[in-house]
């Protein structure tokens, strides 16, 4: 089986697979208030169309890794069967999913018995009030019932996601190292990413990674753990481990030239990159009923054509029409 290699020599083998556009929060780094128009439901892809594309991604284009993301996957019917149907695959990829965390509680078990192997849950607050500020919508509880009852699960390890704002949640970094340490989560930060529909980002107001790890070292000794690699995050040992948090400087110090993603979005785009312009309609291309060798051969030339880096700094830069919800995050 050949690899899934681009023009840079970067070896693709984690695949991202928004399974909705929906979603039952409305984070202001991500979406408007009001939401967006939803996709029409007859252009998501089914789940024999997910698990396909998935099945000769793992079979023919050496994908080891999958993450299903959304919007919010957990909004997705049905999701307990794809999990179990791509944990079948053979050469079984290893199975993560990216959740808000709602409804969490309910189906972290059904998710690991079906074959899931780690989670992340996105948290950016422990106040209530901030919570309904950022997400617009009052379910920080629900957030953290999903939370211990992953752990509860065995899906291991539960990593925390968190954006910081300025003025809106950056005095809590510490209090949110502090929650995770004290329940055995992993917490990584990520830089917020021009990927707002508001088109709001500045990145003269963005907290930046090396404010976040100048802030934990206050009161933490945060140790460099190892090369970053093709991890995006920055590994630090917390007071000499065994805990570990990590810090995502994707704005700025990018991981492009290291980066091994490929993404399928909910109506059957592959994106080759977050901040991509152009996307590849592989969804036409299996309802006309394209082979496994024809779909194989459309995500190599989408991953051919993968530009050297997101460019964010880049007075051309664009940024995407699609916001992160409509990506896969
Ligand atoms: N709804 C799920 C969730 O919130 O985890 C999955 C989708 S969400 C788009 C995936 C991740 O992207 C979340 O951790 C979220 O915080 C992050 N995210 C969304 N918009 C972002 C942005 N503009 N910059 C950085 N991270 C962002
Ligand atoms: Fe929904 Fe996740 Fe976007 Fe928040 S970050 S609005 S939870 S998709």
């Amino acid at each position: 089986m050949a690899a899934l290699v681009d023009g840079f020599g970067r070896v693709h083998t984690d695949l991202r697979v928004s399974l909705t556009d929906k979603c039952n929060l409305r984070c202001s780094y991500c979406m408007p208030p009001e939401g967006l128009d939803w996709l029409p439901a007859e252009s998501v892809l089914t789940d024999d169309e997910v698990v396909r594309v998935v099945g000769i991604a793992v079979r023919d284009l050496g994908i080891t890794d999958v993450r299903l993301t959304g919007g919010e996957p957990l909004l997705r019917r049905g999701l307990v069967d794809i999990v179990a149907r791509l944990a079948a695959l053979e050469p079984r990829p290893r199975l993560a999913l990216t959740t808000n965390g709602i409804g969490l509680a309910r189906m972290a078990g059904g998710l690991a018995a079906a074959g899931l192997d780690r989670i992340n849950v996105s948290l950016d607050t422990m106040h209530r009030a901030t919570f309904v500020a950022l997400s617009r919508r009052d379910r920080l509880d629900d957030v953290l019932a999903g939370l211990d009852a992953a752990r509860a699960a065995g899906l291991t390890p539960v990593k925390v996601n968190t954006v910081l704002m300025r003025g809106v949640n950056e005095d809590e970094a510490l209090d949110l190292l502090d929650y995770c340490l004290e329940h055995g989560l992993e917490l990584r930060f990520i830089e917020q990413m021009p990927l707002d529909p508001q088109h709001g980002w500045d990145r003269d107001v963005m907290v930046t990674a090396e404010e976040i790890v100048a802030t934990l070292s206050a009161r933490h000794t945060l140790t460099p753990v190892g090369e970053r690699g093709s991890n995006p995050a920055e590994q630090y040992l917390v007071d000499g481990g065994p805990a570990v948090v990590g810090v995502i400087a994707s704005v700025t110090k990018p991981f492009c030239a290291a980066c091994d993603r490929v993404r399928l979005t909910a109506d059957g785009q592959v994106r080759n990159c977050l901040f991509a312009t152009e996307e590849s309609d592989l969804r036409t291309a299996l309802r006309a009923g394209a082979d496994d060798a024809m779909v194989a051969a459309r995500i190599r030339a989408a991953i051919a054509g993968k530009r050297a880096g997101h460019g964010i700094d880049d007075p051309l830069f664009l940024q995407p029409i699609r916001p992160m919800s409509a990506i896969g995050g």
